[in-house]
């Protein structure tokens, strides 16, 4: 057994190949902010109907960084709230 040539107990995880289901009204969670920490990735998901208050039903996964395999496209989405660009020198 050449246990040390493979790693088949390493994954990535992709947050994009998943669902956030809500326990309360059962409707799947959509990502509303991705945001980035020193050791991991935090997603934050809300329920987006009137059954809900976010603020009792919010969910947020963080994914250790090294793990993560969705941060390129997560860095594309419009409410991911990356260092203020530089303003244009004009
Ligand atoms: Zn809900």
């Amino acid at each position: 057994m050449t246990a040390n040539d493979e790693r088949p107990d390493l994954h990535v995880i992709d947050v994009f190949m998943m669902s956030v289901k809500c326990g309360n009204c059962d409707q799947y969670q959509t990502i509303v902010k991705f945001r980035k920490e020193a050791e991991k990735n935090v997603y934050t998901y809300e329920c987006e109907n009137e059954t809900c208050d976010p603020n009792v039903t919010r969910t947020l996964v963080e994914v250790p960084r090294h793990l993560d395999n969705s941060t390129r496209r997560a860095e594309e989405l419009p409410y991911y709230a990356a260092d203020p660009p530089p303003e244009p020198p004009e």
